[in-house]
């Protein structure tokens, strides 16, 4: 396979294509989007843009040991298409599910695998971007013109995952390997592996690989909380018992655990120490009185400042009862030939570590922007509700929820990017853009997130490459979707923060 990263992103000779909207990505965000797209504006013409050979995105690119959600489907899940299994589902499982949505509704025809985005140009004179993509299998440059661009490349580079500079790496005699990109001949049957990270992933791969090697020790400088739950919803199997309609369930399981879930997270804002005593106490059960929940299941911080992840029946605990795997709490000094010396002193021996250490944050696909020959940077911007920036027309980018499940988001940015095209061929408009409102021009600019409120590495990382959020809910990726539900399908295409060409 050519190496198309060193390949010039300039256009060949062949024809321009065009439509009147491109979507970035076949995740779970891009496979939504073409779905409501079609629903919603029948006639519109479209293509989706991915660089990988299948649709799935997160979970096609994850292939570790275990792989799985770490929110239950039933909200992950489209709102469209009922989920019909155990809420926690394997990478395998969503993947079906997305390929069913592709074939119930046909959207195959409109999927270009191995095109990988390079750039989009913005043309005010045209009114078009102009999108260029490699293909990745043959190394050729194809270029596409759109009216519109959905991005729904997600917040993270797809092809490498974050692995921090340790002292010594290199003179590690095992393996060392990143979650994200886990190799397929990856033997560690019986032997020693040491699990860098704190996460759901490495909550993950810790109880999937148990079994099956020496010992595994999970090492972690500081803890996270967990939610040890049965993997099973007694609504929706009670509801099934009753022989009540599929799309039903759906819709009626969804409602609960989102009610559920608006009541724990404003619980752990207004009784956090409460909060906090329960989820240890789950913990705690699992792992018996003995054992030393302060040092490796008490976070510092106080719960849903990082998301929370469910650790379906215990297993990672169970792992852990049983002796099969192991929590240090410790610092990383330097790596060794034989393993990893921490801060303490002590060394853990191990013949492959697992750096389950986070994502690259990736804004915009990694694709170079310009808007009318310069340069985009995203972090000048100011974004409208998470999902527009000023300065960039025709675009809108979809980044979900961090705790609720991302879907619930994709789906109302898609109901919203639907309503906003036709509201565009009604006026006649080929350019919409957001701008701020005199009575907008004062308020401050801050951060793209703040750090009290949520705080994960790959976001603390990143910080300075997002756009800038004001200090009014407009104008901010609120992260509510208890509110933007309602507020969405309500917002005023012409109340002035929209401007149309
Ligand atoms: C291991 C793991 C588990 C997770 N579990 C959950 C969970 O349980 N619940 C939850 O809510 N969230 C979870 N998340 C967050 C998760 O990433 C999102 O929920 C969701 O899958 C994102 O979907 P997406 O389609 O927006 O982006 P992605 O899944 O990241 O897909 C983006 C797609 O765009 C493509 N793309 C990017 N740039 C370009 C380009 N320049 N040209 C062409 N194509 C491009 C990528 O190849 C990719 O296929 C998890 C994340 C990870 C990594």
């Amino acid at each position: 396979m050519p190496d198309t990263t060193t390949l010039p992103a300039k256009a060949d000779a062949q024809k321009t294509e065009h439509f009147d909207v491109l979507i970035v990505g076949a995740g779970i965000s891009g496979v939504g989007g073409a779905y409501h797209l079609a629903k919603q504006c029948p006639g519109t013409s479209f293509v989706v843009l991915e660089t990988q050979e299948s649709f799935g995105g997160t979970w096609l690119t994850h292939r570790y040991p275990g792989i799985r959600s770490d929110s239950d489907l039933y909200t992950f899940g489209y709102r469209f298409k009922p989920w019909t299994s155990a809420p926690i589902a394997t990478a395998a499982e969503i993947l079906a599910y997305m390929g069913e949505v592709i074939d119930e509704n046909d959207l195959g025809q409109h999927i270009r695998y191995r095109h990988r985005i390079a750039s989009a140009r913005w043309s005010s004179r045209d009114n078009l971007w102009t999108i260029d993509a490699v293909r990745t299998d043959t190394g050729e440059t194809r270029r596409f013109t759109a009216g519109f661009l959905w991005m729904c490349q997600g917040y993270y580079r797809h092809s490498e995952g974050y692995t921090p500079e340790w002292q010594g790496m290199e003179t590690f005699k095992g393996r060392i390997v990143h979650p994200q990109s886990w190799p397929k001949d990856l033997d560690y049957a019986g032997k020693q592996v040491l699990v860098i990270g704190s996460g759901a992933t490495a909550a993950t791969v810790v109880p999937a690989i148990a079994n099956d090697c020496g010992h595994v020790t999970l090492l972690q400088r500081s803890p996270t909380y967990f939610i040890p739950a049965r993997n099973a919803n007694d609504l929706a199997d009670t509801l099934r018992q009753l022989q009540i309609d599929e799309s039903w369930i759906h819709e009626i399981v969804r409602r609960k655990i989102l009610h559920d879930q608006a009541v724990f997270t404003r619980r752990s804002f207004e009784e956090p120490e409460a909060v906090r005593k329960e989820l240890l106490g789950g913990v705690r059960a699992y792992l018996g009185p003995d054992y030393d929940i302060d040092t490796h299941f008490t976070p510092s911080y106080r719960p849903w400042r990082q998301r929370i992840a469910y650790v379906p029946d215990g297993d990672l605990f169970r792992g852990i009862r049983a002796g099969k795997a192991s929590v240090v709490t410790d610092e990383i000094d330097r790596f060794v030939e034989t393993g990893i010396l921490l801060k303490s002193g002590k060394t853990l021996e191990a013949d492959i570590i697992v750096t389950a250490t986070g994502f690259n944050l990736s804004v915009n696909g990694d694709i170079d922007f310009a808007v009318d020959g310069k340069p985009l940077d995203l972090s000048e911007t100011v974004t409208y509700r998470g999902m527009m920036f000023t300065g960039v027309p025709n675009m809108v980018w979809v980044f979900g929820y961090f705790r609720a499940s991302w879907t619930l988001r994709a789906d109302l940015v898609a109901d919203f990017v639907c309503r906003l095209l036709r509201h565009m061929k009604d006026k006649g408009a080929k350019k919409v853009e957001v701008a701020l409102r005199p009575e907008d021009k004062d308020m401050p600019l801050l951060p793209w997130i703040d750090p009290e409120n949520f705080n994960p590495g790959y976001l603390m990382r990143g910080m300075h490459l997002l756009p800038k959020r004001g200090g009014k809910p407009e104008w901010q990726h609120t992260q509510d979707y208890w509110s933007e539900k309602d507020q969405f399908p309500l917002i005023d295409l012409d109340d002035g923060v929209f401007v149309y060409g």
